[in-house]
């Protein structure tokens, strides 16, 4: 396991060479952990926590500059899950997510989902959507099935 997490590593920082970006220790521990942790949705604050764990030497600044770098080289992608910062994912491991309002679960979903719509607001408005950017919000599942609380926004106190 913790070979095929290097090898995945070695790879991707072999495509940030080939952009023309450094393999910095930072930039490799950065990547570790997002490998190792794709479904967790970890904002800049949890990457930081995460690299200074095995790397107390980094600085903050290193990190969201390594983040910055490996965005810029489209390795790295953010996406806003809701109202909170908003958290990373390698590009190789992007997918598409419904959030729901009510209890804050996360659905992840192939891009392919989105095909059909993205098709035709292409053809009819020439436009070309970005569907993994943002989250798509509703209610789960679990949330419509338990009757008793009925569907409500999150807005809090106005
Ligand atoms: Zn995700
Ligand atoms: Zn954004
Ligand atoms: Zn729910």
């Amino acid at each position: 396991m913790a070979d095929a997490i290097d090898d995945r590593v070695t790879s991707i920082l072999g495509q940030l060479r080939s952009h023309g970006g450094r393999a910095t220790a930072a930039r490799r521990a950065t990547i570790t952990v997002l490998l190792e942790a794709p479904r967790n949705h970890l904002s800049s604050e949890d990457i930081i926590r995460e690299v200074r764990a095995r790397q107390p030497e980094v600085a903050e600044s290193t990190v969201y500059r390594a983040l910055a770098a490996l965005e810029d080289l489209g390795v790295v992608e953010h996406v806003h899950l809701g109202h909170g910062p908003s958290t990373y994912h390698l590009t190789g491991q992007a997918h598409q997510h419904l959030v729901c309002r009510q209890c804050g679960r996360v659905v992840e979903v192939p891009d392919s989902e989105f095909a059909e719509l993205s098709e035709r607001l292409s053809a009819g408005y020439g436009f070309e959507i970005d569907p993994r950017h943002f989250a798509i919000l509703g209610r789960c599942r679990h949330c419509r099935s338990r009757r008793r609380n009925p569907a409500t926004s999150d807005a809090g106190p106005a």
